[in-house]
């Protein structure tokens, strides 16, 4: 059987490095905010060569405290829009809703399963205050464009770098393009821990500090509290795992490519559209390396091919059967119509793909793809 992640395998790799952090965080008596926190800050900061990085519980919680510390320093307030793909992830909307500002949902580039450039500047309004760029599937949305649009109407630009860490756009990182980035190190994610953790990434001063104020009960000093914060940190035992793993992501993120370049050259099945990795203006883009967090392909009978993968021993999954405006939670956006976000539902199924996958793998899955037929 060929699994879609194994988490156990991947982390064996690290095993000794891991089991020893473990113990030197038993060992220290000291579980939260201390010398593995602030290292892995550090080295995270500088491998993206961004001032500041602040470690949180999860992704979700990052870019909730994003907007959060947007509405505290007068930014934005309550009633206002950000503007989001419409085929992301639905955590990217529960952090805009949950802070009771309005998603904006654009549809994506066909190609790039990216937000849509071209289609922001006529959903933009006098609410509008942010833009939030999600790097879906490892792949980075950003250009030019992107950029001037945010001048010409004052509009913060946000990454939702969850899927994407690692990945560069014109020789600049993902989480170090935009005014600040959310990150998730969820286990099955390039850089997992092992449990929940995140971060944020920002060149803003102020806007780091209410960050790590709110993220601590809105308290700078113990028992101060200045706002209505959170709790939302990130464990001495996850830091120190997530500094190990640091040291490994490029190694790991070259190993996706190489998969994913064998998926590209030699899936040759009229069955199956694969992904094609541009820029959102439509470039075949050198300039823009993708991690693979996802190798997703399209295909009009998703349940056939995927019965038939199984049936080859191919575990595949879906990334996502449900676009967040027809979830139930979002009833207020159901009345709502994204067709090509809806074609990409209904089509959509991810490959396995990770920094273990064999050579042996990648040779079987392409042929089985290759001699699918329905
Ligand atoms: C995983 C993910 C999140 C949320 O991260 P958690 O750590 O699970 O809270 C947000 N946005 C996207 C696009 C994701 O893939």
């Amino acid at each position: 059987m060929i699994k879609f992640l194994d988490l156990q395998k991947i982390n064996a790799q690290y095993a000794a490095e891991l089991k020893q952090v473990a113990a030197d965080v038993i060992d220290s008596g000291w579980f939260l905010m201390g010398s593995q926190l602030e290292n892995f800050e550090k080295q995270f900061a500088a491998f993206h060569n961004v001032k500041h990085a602040i470690g949180v519980a999860n992704g979700l919680d990052a870019l909730r405290l994003i907007l959060k510390a947007y509405i505290d320093l007068g930014v934005m307030q309550e009633g206002d829009e950000v503007i989001v793909p419409a085929n992301t992830y639905i955590a990217s909307l529960l952090a805009i809703s949950d802070n009771r500002l309005v998603p904006v949902l654009v549809e994506p580039n066909e190609k790039s399963f990216n937000l849509d450039i071209d289609l922001i500047e006529k959903h933009i309004t006098t609410k509008t205050k942010a833009i939030m760029v999600v790097h879906l599937y490892g792949q980075i949305c950003w250009s030019e464009q992107l950029v001037e649009l945010a001048k010409k109407y004052n509009l913060k630009i946000i990454e939702d770098n969850a899927q994407a860490i690692g990945a560069v756009w014109n020789g600049i990182k993902s989480g170090s393009l935009g005014d600040a980035a959310g990150f998730s190190f969820y286990p099955g994610k390039n850089l997992g821990a092992l449990g929940d953790a995140g971060a944020v990434t920002t060149n803003d001063d102020a806007l780091a500090t209410q960050i790590r104020t709110l993220g601590n009960y809105g308290s700078k000093q113990k028992y101060v509290n200045e706002f209505k914060g959170l709790n939302s940190r990130l464990d001495e035992i996850q830091a120190g795992f997530l500094s190990v793993k640091l040291k490994y992501i490029d190694a790991e993120n070259q190993c996706r490519r190489q998969s994913a370049e064998r998926y590209l050259s030699e899936i040759k099945n009229p069955l199956v559209e694969l992904p094609f990795p541009i820029n959102t203006s439509c470039q075949v883009s050198d300039n823009n390396e993708h991690v693979w967090h996802l190798f997703v392909i399209r295909t009009k009978n998703r349940q056939a091919l995927q019965n038939y993968l199984a049936d080859n021993e191919i575990q595949t999954l879906i990334h996502y059967p449900t676009p967040p405006n027809k979830q139930l939670a979002y009833s207020e956006l159901n009345h709502l119509n994204y067709p090509l976000t809806n074609a990409i539902h209904d089509e959509v199924v991810s490959l396995p793909i990770s920094s273990i996958t064999t050579e042996e793998e990648v040779t079987k899955i392409i042929k089985m793809l290759n001699s699918y037929s329905n």
